[in-house]
């Protein structure tokens, strides 16, 4: 194990949940399905995992991931979030995350997450038409969701909803008609994200095979352009490339990864970033599971940010933001002027049209956004 205790500089705790009652064909995260087996196993795993770090530790938000978290069954979903509060007790005004599956969000299940102090509920909509939750491999029915919400937001009331646009066969009409449904909800955050072809999952030897075939680039792009607009003028900020809140209803926990403020994760997968150094734990659950049982390290991967390579990684992770670098925030963070350091760089692609540039800030433009992943590369 990194026998080392961690100083606790931190403000931000993931926890990843690996555990799916299926693996959904376009899916690459780190999670086994139909191992509900392991489960135990887990529980035991992640608390040892957890002692590296002096505590207890209050924190400003803490955010459990997947994998489906509600996928545990209950008296196991209990004993982890008390297990991790317990640990990581969160500071008033803080945020607790889940993300969760909307068929597993019973009044029970509602129950303990809110006693465990949950105020915030991600849930894996991802569409409200059957033909489109049928190609995911989603298990839940389009229409059951709207009583669903309803049933969360009675208990929790800051519900935030994932979309996703670009599935084989949608056309922008069905977009239209998911982005008016998810309103109708009445969640506080969104996010929308285009569906990818990840290497070695389901859909991509699919398509390989010619089963399933990518929407066109073109129509996705008119999907992404109507969320912003339909949204916007719903009174929601698009705040972050992939992401829409009404006002005061950011993500906290995001927004510190996207600030680059340093944070703790635990589980198979699992990416912390502290003091400069960023930890990748094993993605293969079992290897997780076998290596914290000998004491032996987890960590895949420890890489420790030279500053240059820290400052152009800040301005890649940092132009997701729709308000972009501020050259004030960048100086505080690094002691370097941000227009001197990528004077080049900034110039070229205001020149574009591709970023916008004042006396405060740079920032994506409009068309920017829609080539964002471009935009972004150019500075590491
Ligand atoms: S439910 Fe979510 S995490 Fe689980 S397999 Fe499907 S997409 Fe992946």
């Amino acid at each position: 194990m990194d026998s080392m205790t961690h100083t606790n500089n931190f403000q931000s705790v993931y926890i990843h949940v690996p555990f799916c009652r299926h693996r959904c064909g376009y899916c690459d995260f780190t999670l086994v399905a139909g191992r509900d087996d392991l489960i135990p196993r887990y529980l035991a795993a992640l608390e040892r995992e957890m002692q590296a770090h002096d505590q207890p530790l209050v924190v400003q938000t803490v955010f459990f991931g997947g994998g489906t978290p509600t996928h545990l069954p209950i008296v196991e979903l209990e004993q982890l979030l008390k297990m991790v509060t317990r640990r990581f007790p969160l500071a008033d005004g803080g945020e607790f995350s889940i993300e969760a599956n909307p068929l597993d969000m019973t009044e029970e299940v509602i129950d303990v997450l809110h006693s465990a102090g949950c105020n915030r509920v991600s849930l894996g909509v991802q569409s409200f038409q059957n033909k489109h939750l049928q190609t995911l491999e989603r298990d839940h029915q389009g229409g059951e969701i709207p009583e669903i919400v309803q049933r969360i937001r009675a208990r929790i009331p800051n519900v935030s909803l994932d979309l996703i646009f670009g599935v084989p066969g949608q056309t922008l009409v069905d977009w239209e008609y998911d982005l008016e449904q998810a309103l109708a909800c009445g969640p506080t955050h969104l996010s929308t994200y285009g569906l990818t072809f990840e290497e070695g999952t389901a859909f991509t030897t699919r398509k390989r095979r010619g089963q399933l075939t990518e929407i066109d680039e073109a129509l996705e792009r008119e999907m992404y352009a109507l969320a912003i607009k339909r949204l916007q003028e719903e009174g929601f900020e698009h705040y972050e490339l992939s992401n829409f809140a009404r006002p005061g209803y950011q993500c906290q926990h995001n927004l510190a990864y996207w600030n680059g403020s340093p944070y703790a994760a635990f589980g198979p997968g699992a990416a912390s970033y502290l003091q400069g150094t960023r930890r990748t734990n094993t993605r293969s659950v079992l290897g997780y599971l076998s290596r914290m049982e000998q004491g032996a390290s987890v960590i895949a991967e420890a890489e420790t940010l030279e500053k240059e390579h820290a400052m152009r990684e800040a301005l890649y992770v940092g132009l997701r933001r729709l308000s972009g670098m501020d050259y004030a925030e960048f100086q505080h963070r690094f002691g370097i002027d941000l227009q001197e350091f990528a004077a080049e760089t900034i110039q070229r692609l205001v020149r574009q049209g591709l970023l916008a540039a004042d006396e405060k800030r740079i920032r994506l433009t409009s068309e920017g956004i829609f080539l964002a992943n471009r935009v972004m590369a150019e500075f590491l």
